[in-house]
């Protein structure tokens, strides 16, 4: 804050901290500036915790949107990577991602039955390259590879 204010009523310079200007005597305790600047500032507050409210609202469904897409994707990409040749040791990698997003998921309302599709997919991928893991690994079992 500068020390060069001027009287509101007189428009003479006056000190910071007189409580009664030199020239007029009006008390400058009262000055008029700061009730507008006080009142402009409540509502323009007021608007910009309601954006606030209205943005955090519609985010909360969004983020548990992509966990439900990364669910069915890694469910999905999981399955092939558990009877793919050289990448099979992926799929538990890409299970457990999809299974933990699934279960995120599953919060989401609107897409539950795509979050529990994404969920059965994981779980049908860790339990399929588990079987073929221990097939191959004690039985010498490779089924199609
Ligand atoms: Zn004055």
């Amino acid at each position: 804050m500068s020390s060069e204010q001027y009287c509101p009523f007189c428009g003479s310079s006056i000190k910071e901290g007189d409580v009664f200007c030199n020239n007029c005597g009006a008390s400058l305790e009262e000055t008029p500036e700061p009730t507008p600047v006080a009142t402009a500032q409540q509502p323009t507050d007021f608007s910009y915790t309601n954006t606030q409210a209205v943005v955090v609202t519609p985010t909360k469904p969004r983020d548990t949107n992509i966990f439900v897409y990364v669910a069915i994707g890694c469910g999905i990409l999981a399955l092939i990577l558990a009877i793919s040749p050289f990448m099979s040791f992926l799929a538990p990698i890409c299970a457990i991602v999809s299974i933990v997003c699934g279960v995120i998921g599953l919060s989401n309302k609107l897409k539950r039955n795509m979050a529990i599709a994404g969920l059965a997919l994981g779980i049908t991928a860790l339990v399929l390259w588990i079987v073929l893991w221990i097939l191959a690994r004690f039985f010498g079992i490779r089924l199609w590879w």
